[in-house]
């Protein structure tokens, strides 16, 4: 059986009335036949069946024991790190999330759990920063918004030896295209807004583990904490995770195209697509990975906050707004949107340039999408030239009233 057909039919039928599509449960309680005597259920926190449907499809799908679906994806990554005590470390990318790095430094930190943040591409300097105090090592791969790749298998070979956890954030990825927990990773967290729910209509997080020990531990966070997704959310997430697969690949398909376009554009400086020959970790992308994925980061020749601002105001198709994986192209500027809470000098130097674009590649058309950034190319083009042209306008006043002066 392919994955496509195995995912679809790991989806379950209703066993009480035949429901093909998984029915919702909208309920807080399950009455009991006697106290602590019931049906498998007892309150909406602990476990509701429309949620355990889809944290049991998860789980099968990222290949780990145990799947929970958190109420966002920063609840998600929220419960991972309550598996740590005061005085572990964290040893993070340095690309990571912004809303992350925000939880790690303005959250834990305070309760005494510190965060180190290296660039994991190299996997030397993981096993360069990795202390005895390190118990949680934390990769996206690809990373949010420059696209680095990080290699799973040796890092969760280095997390093995150092006697930590590796916890990847396989947001970008989708289990369709990786499956970190397979490589060796402990755990995987999605913000299931994204490719899982695929269509810009709900907030979501899931964590999966490999072992049921581990998966114990965060249902007993879920529960404790109660950062649970809701009946109906969690029956949107797995209508989503039906066409996961499809969704994906016309992502991957459009990506690769537009990454290519953007490649050999004159008014581009750089291209972050690990689709891309010259992308730096393109080979262990290609090892790990059935796909690229539908992210796209660029930078312009001219480098300014200004331009940026010109470019993703003047698209069509491509709608101005955060989160990425849906249906509909998107576009942002990290650096005053997603990376906002990430001191500038750390953004920088984690490669979020001021002129870094961000692109949700949706499933419009590719030959539309390339004719919507090539239409916004040329607008910032004319506005660069009227910009010169009246500079040019105002020094010649001048020479001419300097000139009017030596007179
Ligand atoms: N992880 C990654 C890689 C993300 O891009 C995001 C959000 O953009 C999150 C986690 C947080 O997810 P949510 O917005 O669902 O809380």
């Amino acid at each position: 059986m392919s994955s496509a057909t195995i995912l679809i039919h790991s989806i379950p039928v209703d066993p009480l009335t035949g429901a093909i599509a998984v029915p919702i449960y909208q309920t807080s309680t399950f009455v009991q036949d006697a106290p602590g005597i019931n049906k498998g259920y007892d309150y909406a926190r602990s476990g509701n069946p429309t949620r355990e449907t889809l944290e049991n499809i998860i789980a099968a799908l990222e290949k780990g024991s145990t799947g929970a679906a958190f109420a966002s994806g920063l609840a998600a990554i929220d419960a991972v790190l309550k598996l740590l005590q005061q005085g572990d470390e964290i040893l993070a990318v340095d690309d990571i999330y912004g809303g992350a790095f925000r939880l790690f430094t303005h959250i834990y930190q305070k309760f005494g759990i510190n965060v180190n943040y290296v660039d994991t591409s190299r996997a030397e300097n993981v096993f360069n920063a990795i202390t005895p105090k390190t118990k949680l090592i934390w990769i996206e791969t690809p990373t949010n918004p420059t696209l680095k790749v990080s290699d799973i298998r040796a890092i969760a070979a280095i997390a093995k030896t150092g006697g930590c956890l590796l916890c990847v954030d396989n947001t970008f990825a989708s289990p369709a295209l990786q499956q970190p927990l397979i490589l060796g990773a402990d755990i995987v967290v999605h913000s299931a807004t994204k490719y899982l729910g695929g269509h810009s209509d709900l907030i979501a997080g899931i964590v999966v583990t490999k072992t049921k020990e581990l998966g114990e531990k965060i249902k007993f966070v879920q529960n404790a904490s109660g950062a649970i997704l809701s009946p109906f959310d969690s029956f949107l997430v797995i209508r989503g995770i039906e066409t996961l697969h499809l969704r994906v690949k016309q992502h991957c398909d459009n990506a690769q195209l537009v990454a290519e376009f953007l490649q050999s554009h004159p008014d581009v400086d750089r291209v972050y697509y690990p689709g891309l020959k010259a992308h730096f970790n393109h080979d262990i992308a290609a090892r790990q990975s059935k796909g690229f994925g539908g992210v796209i980061s660029f930078t312009l020749k001219d480098d300014t906050e200004e331009s940026a601002t010109a470019f993703v105001t003047s698209t069509q198709y491509f709608k101005l707004a955060e989160s990425l994986g849906g249906v509909k192209s998107l576009l942002c500027h990290p650096a005053q949107m997603t990376h906002k809470s990430v001191p500038a000098e750390k953004r920088k130097s984690a490669g979020v340039a001021d002129s870094l674009i961000r692109l949700s590649i949706g499933l419009e058309d590719a030959e539309d999408l390339l004719a919507d950034l090539e239409q916004a190319f040329e607008k910032l083009k004319i506005s660069r030239l009227s910009t010169e042209v009246s500079v040019a306008g105002a020094q010649a006043a001048n020479s001419q009233v300097s000139l009017n002066q030596d007179h």
